[in-house]
């Protein structure tokens, strides 16, 4: 039998460096894999989790616990050593159903399973995997960017054995990881599961790494995959155009022909920057946080920070300490909740569990998917009987507030006038809800540091003006505004049968056939389409494997039928999109007192972000229905 990477390699570890790095592991993830060592069920049928949380890989076990089941497992995994460490025996589906349930802390129903087990992967075969066509011809694929979906779109393309070209407007791959490099820029989903679920995952420095980290990780993939000769970089798409038997791609120097186009261009890419009046005027340097400017240095200057979501929450605590003084302007305050790993570095002895005990990887991925995924939806589902739909959309909606207000008020409490500013005023979870392990409101209560909610009227030389007529001085502005999220695949031209163009068809509504795919353009298939983005847990990358299995179904359909053309059908294509509007509408991120967020388009509707639980989705895009399919 050959070994995967999850079920561990083999070791010499000594007794005391064994036990040492059993201070560091996760208990609940440690029992599961002495599970596998042994074949007995005892290992977790004696313990019990005292429950789930997101990034609580603890299972609130108590240290009398956690003590007895380290002393349990040193002699188990000596012995495992002693015997060579042979790849464990696979476990019956009943026991790996109870392990689930067990590591869940409740029932994993029987619609979660072909999502759960599929991540589990334990039997190391990566069943995303596309199978390998003997002949695919001059068929050839033009992909759009190389960020982790079109990294994704690479290694799987390559695996199917089909001919392709990455193009990628930036000189390096991991787009917003490569692009985003402002002070503090880093992931808040845990990296043991923001990674591909076909690569080991031991090599992480950060539970939550920053950019520099994820960025290499992402060059790394594409060496280990052999992906560098086939991504052009330094090259911008502007154009794709149908001519009714293949597409061109134009760059403005350079046009290529391809059967198919993905497009891997991601939903936060284009920065959005404020129109405020007189901006051109200012006499320093200002940027959008997406493109950084470091050959600025912020040290012993005033800084206005405009923009208090994801990126302005991370930036104002990494330059607090340089800046003689930071005003941030924050439009509307943000949810955020604990979390005390954010900022973590991953010890050594989770780093060697994760490479030797057997599927150790494989069920803290596990831990951070389940209670990470659809137990956020759960809170962002509006209950029409709960009946305060103001504060709150539900019971679960308003316990939600309740933890995040108790948080927030512990560490500003003691500062009314600060409190006031940074409590929301509508439905938790209904804007994105980050992170935070206290360092961004510790920053706020800095003597140097200023939060503004008065609105920005204009900009002057010399500062930022106020709707109130207070100008704050400053020598640098920091525009963290965000980007043109609702405009999906802005600003390439799309133009379909008939000369459609994408853009017009859409308007402010995009849709797509599952997300992907949208009737009259044929051949032409999208990762992070409209209604993909989770604002609800789970990952990104998690999302892209999915389409990019079913985007590979298609590809294959393309070429084994000999077919010319593929595109869906109007009609599932709209009842699609009717029925994700249904469900959207049906969410804490629609309510009416959310004003301002990038999840919704100018008219206050939401196109871009899915409504769905993982395993719906899952099971959508599980295999293409050809009958919801137009051929030639
Ligand atoms: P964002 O969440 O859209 O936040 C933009 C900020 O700029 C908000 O505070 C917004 O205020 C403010 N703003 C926009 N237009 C404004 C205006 N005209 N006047 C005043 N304020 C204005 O953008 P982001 O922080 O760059 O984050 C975008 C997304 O990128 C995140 O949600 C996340 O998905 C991703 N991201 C992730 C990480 C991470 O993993 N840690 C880090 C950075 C970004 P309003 O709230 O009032 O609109």
């Amino acid at each position: 039998m050959t070994r995967s990477f999850h079920a561990g390699q083999p070791f010499d570890t000594s007794e005391a460096d064994i036990a040492a790095a059993l201070e560091e592991v996760s208990i609940p993830t440690l029992l599961l894999s002495l599970v596998h060592i042994t074949g007995d069920p005892r290992f977790i049928r004696d313990y019990q989790q005292a429950g789930l949380f997101l990034n609580e890989v603890q299972g609130f076990m108590s240290e009398e616990d956690k003590a007895r089941a380290r002393a349990e497992a040193l002699p188990v995994i000596a012995a495992y050593r002693d015997r060579g460490c042979p790849i464990p025996d696979p476990l019956s589906p009943e026991l790996v159903r109870e392990m689930l349930d067990w590591a869940a802390c409740e029932h994993v129903g029987e619609d979660n399973l072909p999502l759960v087990l599929e991540e589990l992967d334990l039997d190391g075969v990566d069943p995303r995997r596309p199978a390998r066509l003997d002949d695919t011809g001059d068929f050839h694929v033009i992909v759009i960017g190389a960020g982790e979906s079109g990294v994704l779109a690479g290694v799987r393309l390559m695996q199917a054995g089909i001919r392709f070209t990455v193009l990628e407007k930036n000189s390096g791959p991991g787009g917003t990881w490569w692009e985003n490099r402002y002070p503090g820029a880093r992931v808040d989903v845990a990296n043991h599961f923001y990674c591909y679920s076909f690569e080991p995952s031991n090599h992480w420095d950060h539970f939550f790494a920053e950019q520099p980290e994820l960025r290499q990780y992402f060059a790394d993939v594409v060496a280990r995959h052999d992906l560098g000769p086939h991504i052009r970089f330094n090259t911008e798409v502007r154009s794709a155009r149908w001519d009714g038997d293949l597409w061109t791609i134009d760059t403005g120097n350079e046009t290529f022909t391809a059967n198919a186009v993905i497009t891997a261009v991601g939903q936060l890419n284009r920065p959005s920057v404020p129109d405020f009046p007189g901006a051109e005027t200012f006499a320093g340097p200002s940027f959008h946080s997406a493109a950084w400017d470091h050959s600025v240095d912020v040290t012993g200057k005033r800084v206005a920070l405009i923009g208090a979501g994801a990126s302005g929450f991370q930036i104002a605590p990494a330059i607090a300490d340089k800046v003689e003084h930071l005003t941030v302007f924050q439009r509307t305050a943000q949810w955020m909740f604990p979390n005390p790993m954010y900022h973590e570095p991953v010890a050594d002895g989770v780093r060697w569990a994760m490479e030797h005990l057997p599927y150790y990887g494989r069920w803290y991925r596990f831990l951070l998917l389940w209670p990470g995924a659809d137990k956020g939806l759960d809170a962002a589902i509006v209950d029409p009987d709960y009946a305060d739909q103001t504060n709150a959309v539900s019971e679960i909606n308003a316990i939600a507030r309740i933890m995040f207000t108790d948080w927030i008020t512990t560490q500003v409490g003691d500062d009314p006038d600060l409190l006031a500013k940074v409590l929301p005023d509508y439905p938790a979870t209904g804007k994105r809800t980050l992170q935070d392990n206290g360092s961004w409101l510790s920053t706020l209560k800095r003597d140097h540091v200023d939060l503004i909610r008065t609105p920005i009227e204009r900009i002057t030389p010399t500062g930022v003006v106020a709707a109130d007529g207070t100008e704050y001085a400053a020598d640098i502005i920091v525009y963290a505004t965000g980007f043109r999220a609702t405009e999906v695949l802005f600003p390439i031209t799309v133009t379909g049968r008939d000369g459609a163009d994408l853009h017009e068809v859409w308007g402010r509504r995009p849709y797509a056939y599952r997300s992907i795919a949208v009737p009259g353009f044929p051949n032409f298939f999208m990762t992070y389409g409209p209604g993909a983005h989770l604002a609800h847990g789970g990952s990104l990358i998690l999302n892209s494997e999915l389409q990019m299995r079913y985007i590979n179904s298609c590809l294959q359909h393309l070429i084994t039928e000999k077919l010319r053309t593929l595109e869906p059908l109007p009609e599932p294509t709209a009842e699609w999109h009717r029925r994700s509007q249904e469900e959207i509408r049906k969410t804490v991120w629609a309510h009416p007192s959310i004003t301002h967020s990038y999840f919704k388009n100018a008219d206050g509707e939401i196109h871009t972000v899915s409504p769905w639980r993982l395993s719906t989705y899952h099971a959508a895009v599980y295999e293409p229905v050809w009958s919801d399919f137009r051929e030639e």
